[in-house]
């Protein structure tokens, strides 16, 4: 299951850096596959999906800090925890019920993005 920012985020940007996906971004920002990952050009989704890595996407949120689903293993390969919801000072990092996935799938994703580490 992905991690999801509610509207409590008072946009201090703390949990951002942390995240090993670089799967945070800062409300009304672009995001893109290949930020923070090995992923370039065309490719292939786990999820079936063709995207093109490099292209800029629209943000989730324009007004708060928001996380990719996509993009997000709750930590899995890299921490124990997730880390946004460990830094976050208002917990406003919590599990997202509308994208709920096993821990094989979420690792699945990581070393799709991360394929060298
Ligand atoms: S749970 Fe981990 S991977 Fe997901 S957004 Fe938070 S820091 Fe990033
Ligand atoms: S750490 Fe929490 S309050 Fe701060 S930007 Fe991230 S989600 Fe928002």
């Amino acid at each position: 299951m992905a991690i999801i920012i509610t509207d409590e985020c008072i946009n201090c940007g703390a949990c951002e850096p942390e995240c090993p996906n670089t799967a945070i971004y800062e409300g009304a920002d672009d995001w893109r596959y290949s930020d923070g990952t090995s992923l370039e050009g065309d490719v292939v989704l786990p999820n079936g999906n063709a995207v093109n890595a490099d292209n800029a996407q629209e943000p989730i949120s324009d007004e708060i800090y928001y996380i990719v689903p996509d993009k997000c293993t709750e930590c899995q390969g890299f921490h124990e925890e997730p880390q946004c919801a460990a830094v976050c000072p208002v917990d406003c990092c919590v599990p997202d019920e509308d994208h709920v996935e096993t821990e094989e799938v979420l690792l699945g994703k990581q070393a799709f993005m991360h394929p060298d580490d």
